[in-house]
């Protein structure tokens, strides 16, 4: 698949232990300084960050594992903090779903680096050159978190699943298309 190849490009190249490719290229110079970055010692690439239902961190595959994120990439340095994940395909120039993912991203590294005061979230589209670019205070992310997880709660302790018939929703959805949703819906 061509957004895992790329994600490997991405990883190789931060470590240098891969060339720059065609599929980064639009972001050589942050890329660039990725791989700086971690030579330093102070960018980290394609990590496994899980936590429990109080958001204190967990193991990957834990009985008490509630939510999992793969962190693209993460800059830690004395005077920011950044955590960065790469988009590949379309831009959905929605500003406040890309806004939310931000949001996401930020409220991880916080909980799981409580010392840090400003949290950098970064979406960088690859295939576009742009960036999505926000930054979150302590109280903003506490604030954020709280609605994150009313409704995370709501869909891990969810005990039904209606059908939620949409040309959007069944666009991609495998039992649509083999014919054994009533629901499915397309154009
Ligand atoms: S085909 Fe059925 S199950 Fe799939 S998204 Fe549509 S409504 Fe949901």
């Amino acid at each position: 698949m061509r957004g895992t190849n790329i994600h490997n490009e991405a990883e190789l190249y931060i470590k240098g232990e891969g060339p720059m490719t065609k599929g980064l290229m639009m972001f050589e110079e942050g890329f660039e300084e990725l791989q700086e970055g971690f030579k330093n010692g102070e960018v980290f690439v394609e990590e496994d960050w899980a936590f429990d239902i109080e958001w204190k961190p967990a193991g990957w595959n834990e009985e008490n594992t509630w939510c999992r994120y793969k962190i693209d990439a993460y800059i830690k340095k004395p005077d920011k903090t950044v955590v960065i994940d790469f988009k590949t395909g379309r831009y959905a120039g929605n500003e406040s779903t890309h806004e939310q993912q931000c949001a996401l991203y930020a409220s991880a590294t916080y909980n799981r680096d409580p010392s840090v005061e400003v949290v950098q979230a970064e979406l960088w589209y690859l295939d576009h050159g742009k960036i999505s670019r926000h930054s979150y205070t302590v109280e903003d992310l506490k604030e954020r978190q709280e609605a994150f997880h009313n409704r995370a709660l709501k869909l891990t302790e969810a005990k039904e699943y209606p059908a939620k018939a949409s040309v959007n929703n069944c666009r991609w959805c495998h039992f649509g298309k083999i014919g054994v949703c009533s629901e499915y819906r397309s154009i």
